[in-house]
């Protein structure tokens, strides 16, 4: 079958002289989310993809069975080695992130235990900026620690920590861009110089900078890893997620993804590749409505800080500035003078955001992460994470802005 937009090259080819190599440019964002990845022509001459629901698949015969294997066909045979569905949401992926390859797993952590398992063994290391997903700190260090393999952590940001914590044990070094709740933004250029001078492999989260805002394989990153629940499928429900890099990084992974076991059911990939049309058109909404929150925050006498880094007052605004093309809907904020209680008050009254965890999706999700995510933690614990007391985390979603910054006026106002 025959694309005009395949993973391999997201180039639209002009109609008028589809063989002049000039006529060939970069597809946008939209155009890459509606159709790469899928072919022209579907089933039942659809234009939509069918659910495929099916556990196996079967062969004509023996001699399609040894043309399959002999001739390595592009066809499935088992459900655990993947779905078409799934495969079409892969190549999407691989296509908005300008991969070769993606490959996904049934939910982000699913995604970063399957990458790591495939690429470190007994007496590696690895080295994290500490601002991290604290489920991968949690698996790296109760987990992959009892398999011999060995996880430092050093200060977001800090380069001469990591390559100090580096030694010729170290396989991989690892960090979130934007990081999350202080939206660290890291300096992809100085973190891949640092795996290329010391010779190590280097995976950036880039779950909340999505694909849209930046693209870490451009700057030579060897893995990025999205949680797919949040912006990419974008509508709070499903779970998944993915690692994009080159076939040859990722042939391993995907070989023990099939032992693992960790796939994605065909119903859930057709949503995701419903909710990834609307993807670019999503984002600009979300930036959009990020940067004017932010913006109404910063400017509200009751807000003590705001990190975003759409904001000229983010540490990180100058490097956010120069690699992404938008900030996102994540904003983490500290109310004045209030304690947990009084901070908490400020989250029930609020009428458009729903409380919950995560982010990402077009509703918008407040919560308090000391309490969300923290409150079992002992004070200082909570204070050496840099979590606040009287912290707010808000995802923007894609409501109107005015009434997103409506909501949060008369929650803020003294009652
Ligand atoms: C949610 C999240 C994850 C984990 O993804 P799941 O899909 O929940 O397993 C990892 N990293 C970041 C930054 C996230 O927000």
């Amino acid at each position: 079958m025959h694309n005009s937009i395949t993973h391999d090259s997201i180039t639209v080819e002009s109609k008028t002289n589809p063989t002049s190599s000039e006529s060939v440019r970069h597809a946008g964002a939209s155009t890459v989310s509606v159709h790469a990845g899928e072919a022209r022509q579907k089933a039942n001459n659809a234009i939509t993809d069918s659910i495929c629901c099916s556990s196996t698949y079967t062969f004509e015969s023996t001699q399609s069975i040894l043309e399959y294997i002999q001739e390595k066909q592009d066809r499935e045979e088992y459900g655990r080695y993947g779905n078409p569905n799934e495969k079409v949401v892969e190549r999407k992926l691989a296509a908005l992130d300008g991969a070769e390859d993606a490959i996904l797993y049934s939910s982000g952590m699913a995604a970063i235990v399957g990458l790591l398992m495939a690429k470190l063994s007994a007496g590696d290391e690895i080295v994290f900026f500490d601002e991290c997903y604290h489920r991968s700190r949690e698996f790296c260090f109760k987990h992959l620690s009892r398999f011999g393999v060995v996880t430092h952590q050093v200060k977001t940001g800090d380069f001469d920590a990591m390559n100090a914590a580096i030694n010729d044990r170290t396989k991989m070094i690892v960090s979130e861009s934007p990081t999350n709740p202080h939206l660290t933004v890291i300096d992809l250029e100085q973190f891949v110089a640092l795996g290329k001078e010391r010779g190590v492999e280097t995976l950036i989260d880039a779950t909340l900078a999505t694909p849209f805002n930046v693209q870490p394989l451009d700057y030579g990153v060897d893995y990025v890893w999205h949680s797919a629940t949040k912006y990419l499928g974008g509508h709070n429900d499903l779970l998944a997620g993915v690692i994009s890099g080159s076939r040859e990084k990722l042939d391993p992974v995907r070989k023990l993804r099939g032992i693992l076991g960790c796939i994605n059911a065909p119903h859930s990939m057709y949503l995701l590749e419903r909710g990834l049309k609307t993807f670019a058109l999503r984002m600009q909404r979300h930036n959009e409505n990020g940067q004017r929150v932010a913006e109404f925050l910063e400017s509200h006498p009751r807000i003590e800080r705001v990190y975003y880094p759409g904001l000229a007052s983010h540490p990180t605004h100058a490097i956010a500035k120069s690699t992404m093309k938008g900030f996102g809907g994540l904003i983490t904020f500290l109310v004045r003078d209030a304690d947990w209680k009084q901070t908490a008050a400020i989250i029930d009254a609020c009428r458009i955001p729903r409380i919950g965890p995560s982010l990402g999706g077009v509703e918008s999700l407040i919560e308090q992460p000391m309490v969300m995510s923290y409150f079992d933690y002992p004070p200082e614990q909570r204070q050496q994470f840099g979590i606040a007391d009287n912290m707010i985390r808000m995802s923007c979603g894609i409501e109107d802005a005015e009434d997103l910054i409506a909501d949060l006026e008369q929650a803020l106002s003294p009652s």
